[in-house]
């Protein structure tokens, strides 16, 4: 047993079982997370039991650990090399699952991690459970967790054919980014700001993702799925989630996806009028990208929450590949002061703002009104500024590491819950059945102008990273 940070107890794993080992998402990252996993004795003594179709041996999947750990301390990868073990099999076929029983042993609580594609969900946890192997433990999904309302209803069917919810682990491994988890912490833990978290207060909250890289050769995996399906439903929807729900009434999961749930609830669905969808110069030319494909790279969107706290506050996301910056940021817009004692028509104090920056850095920024030295009483913006990692030394946990570590010890609240997950696909579903044609925009800008048009009143997008607003 384990006693995880909301004091609930649970068993700890004692095998981990890793479909999809020989895939890009075990070589780029998964690998790492056992690494670390085992330095810090989460992972001791555990045996990890990779499941693929390649025709390989131990000694070649211990190869791979070490490839993609190339430059890491040899004494841990020879650790963790102890402890891998392949099972080869295809996933159609019910023998393989009962070579993986034989190599799991007595073990009571695995965690079956599945890193492969969607399509086969069914299979393995149909081979799991023919194996007897669902009656404990858990099994990890990586998302996407289907493509639109109805699949995602039909993918919980599947699972939950076969295990009980408390068993399903969805990772939205954006959930287990640092800086995702101290927007709850700024907000819960500091009494500063929450008086002043509700409409009476906030203008706009305006949610960026701007990758300034393309599809990097992924036109197989990206053109089936655009922006929206790729980050809105489930990314950014989640980072409007933790910025806006009411506290949890305790600290255990359930609690915390309740109130993530009522915001989801609190949306309407977004309708075509209100979102702007762009596709980059030279997206058609990509590799595998259909031709002609209406896939978006960009999208723009404008919704409200329906609630007490926030009825009439825009929530603006905007999200796009081929952009200027790469840049992950939440700002909240505080009202202006109702009276401007001290300015002059050219010098109108600009409103406050509240800026969670994850990507570059992980970053927390406060625009202030300042005095400008002189005898006029005019004022400036200033900026109180904290790097996370500079002051708290260490920039904390990969996520897949952190998800990986709560998934052994049985924690499952960094973890989707399945009425989340549909609730997300509900609001972007109009998007995603009645598109509105992509509109061109040039690789290295911030998307098309058109997105200015789902800004209301004086709301306005930042176009820096440094907090400009035009
Ligand atoms: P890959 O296609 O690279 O890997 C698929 C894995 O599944 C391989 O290990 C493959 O084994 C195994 N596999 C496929 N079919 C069978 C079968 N019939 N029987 C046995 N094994 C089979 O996929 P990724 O690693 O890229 O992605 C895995 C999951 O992670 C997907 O759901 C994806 O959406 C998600 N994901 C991936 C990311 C990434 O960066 N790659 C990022 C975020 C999520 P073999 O090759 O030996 O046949």
């Amino acid at each position: 047993m384990a006693t995880t940070l909301s004091g609930r107890e649970a068993p700890l794993a004692d095998a981990l079982v890793m479909f999809g080992i020989t895939g890009d998402l075990a070589r780029k990252k998964l690998f790492s997370a056992l690494y670390e996993l085992v330095a810090d004795g989460t992972l001791a003594n555990i045996p990890v039991i990779g499941v693929a179709r390649s025709e390989w041996t131990d000694a070649d999947l211990c190869q791979r650990a070490r490839e993609s750990l190339e430059g890491r301390d040899e004494a841990i990868i020879t650790q963790l090399c102890s402890q891998l073990s392949y099972v080869r099999g295809d996933y159609n076929a019910p023998d393989t699952f009962e070579r993986l029983k034989v190599a799991l042993g007595d073990a009571q609580v695995p965690v079956s991690f599945l890193a492969i594609p969607p399509s086969l969900f069914d299979e393995v946890v149909e081979g799991l459970s023919a194996a007897g192997l669902t009656e404990s433990g858990r099994v990890v999904v990586e998302k996407p967790f289907g493509r639109d309302y109805d699949s995602a209803v039909e993918l919980n069917d599947i699972l939950q054919k076969h295990l009980r919810e408390e068993q399903i682990y969805r990772i939205d491994h954006f959930l287990g980014k640092e800086p995702v988890q101290n927007i709850l912490v700024f907000r819960f833990a500091n009494a500063l700001f929450e008086p002043i978290w509700n409409r009476h207060y906030i203008s706009s909250v305006r949610i960026t993702m701007a990758e300034s890289f393309g599809i990097e050769g992924r036109g197989r995996f990206y053109d089936p799925v655009g922006a929206v399906r790729d980050v809105v439903q489930n990314h950014l929807l989640q980072m409007v989630a933790l910025l806006a729900m009411e506290p949890p009434a305790s600290n255990d999961a359930a609690a915390l996806r309740d109130e993530k749930v009522k915001i989801f609830k609190a949306i309407k669905p977004i309708e075509a009028d209100q979102a702007i969808r762009g596709q980059y110069e030279g997206y058609l030319d990509e590799d595998d990208v259909a031709p002609g494909s209406d896939t978006e790279t960009f999208v723009a969107m404008s919704f409200e929450i329906d609630s007490f706290r926030w009825a009439g506050v825009p929530f603006l996301i905007r999200a796009g590949k081929g952009m200027a910056e790469t840049l992950t940021e939440a700002v909240v817009e505080f009202k202006a002061p109702p009276r401007l004692l001290f300015a002059d028509e050219d010098h109108e104090p600009v409103p406050n703002t509240l800026r969670f920056q994850m990507k570059p850095d992980d970053t927390i920024n406060i625009s202030l009104q300042a005095k400008v030295p002189g005898s006029e009483m005019v004022s400036r913006a200033v900026e109180l500024s904290v790097d996370y990692e500079e002051a708290l030394g260490g920039d904390g946990p990969d996520a897949y590491e952190r998800l990986l570590h709560d998934a052994l010890l049985g924690d499952p609240r960094l973890f989707a819950r399945q009425d989340g997950v549909t609730e997300a696909w509900r609001i972007v579903e109009p998007l995603l059945d009645h598109p509105n044609p992509v509109i061109t925009y040039p690789r290295g800008s911030w998307g098309p102008t058109e997105a200015n048009e789902v800004l209301p009143g004086d709301a306005c997008w930042d176009w820096s990273s440094i907090g400009h607003c035009t």
